[in-house]
């Protein structure tokens, strides 16, 4: 890249060192004309496409807050919710394309968040396909059965009841006005 001080088109590299995490190298360079230094990292590109038509690199970030508001008062750990978000990136790095739709980052997130808990998978998979009636958590919970071929329990009916109010104790029985937490963020 030209150097940004006086745009001469070439640069030497005096410094690498990749990153912590390991995900980028930062590269310490020098003009050889104007002998300046700069800084340059190199990652590996993952553009997320909003439905807005917004373009911004994935957020593992972004991944693991959304799913924390579907968490909310589930025994889900910290630990827990990052694994899933390395989970999550691993999948969506691994389609190898340099970007993505918010629908694709969702259904990467839902097959982990399913293993992880099912009532916080029900809040989710509400704002992700756009759940608009009990029906609609039935007909998930029935999917959720056949999957794990676990026949119908008190607990599947528990879990509808959870995912509707937020799991909230003081929400239920205040005048049939149930309310799906919306995790914002999540499913842009
Ligand atoms: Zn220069």
């Amino acid at each position: 890249m030209h150097c940004p001080f006086c745009r001469h088109p070439d640069s030497r590299v005096v410094d690498s060192r990749t990153t912590d995490d390991g995900t980028s190298i930062r590269r310490r360079r020098q003009c050889p004309d104007c002998s300046r230094r700069f800084t340059t990292v190199e990652t590996c590109s993952l553009m997320v496409i909003k439905r807005s038509g917004v373009t911004e690199p994935f957020s593992r970030t972004k991944v693991i807050n959304g799913v924390r508001k579907a968490c909310q008062g589930r025994p889900v750990t910290e630990d827990a919710l990052a694994q899933l978000g390395q989970r999550v990136e691993e999948a969506v790095r691994a389609t190898g394309s340099a970007e993505l739709t918010t629908h694709d980052v969702g259904l990467a997130i839902l097959g982990p968040l399913q293993e992880l808990d099912l009532v916080a998978f029900l809040r989710f998979a509400s704002v992700y396909r756009a759940f608009d009636s009990l029906e609609d958590f039935e007909a998930a919970i029935a999917e959720l059965r056949e999957a794990t071929g676990r026949a119908a329990d008190d607990d599947d009916r528990e879990a509808v009841v959870d995912a509707v109010t937020g799991g909230q104790e003081d929400e239920r029985g205040s005048g049939g006005t149930a309310q799906v937490p919306v995790p914002a963020n999540a499913a842009e």
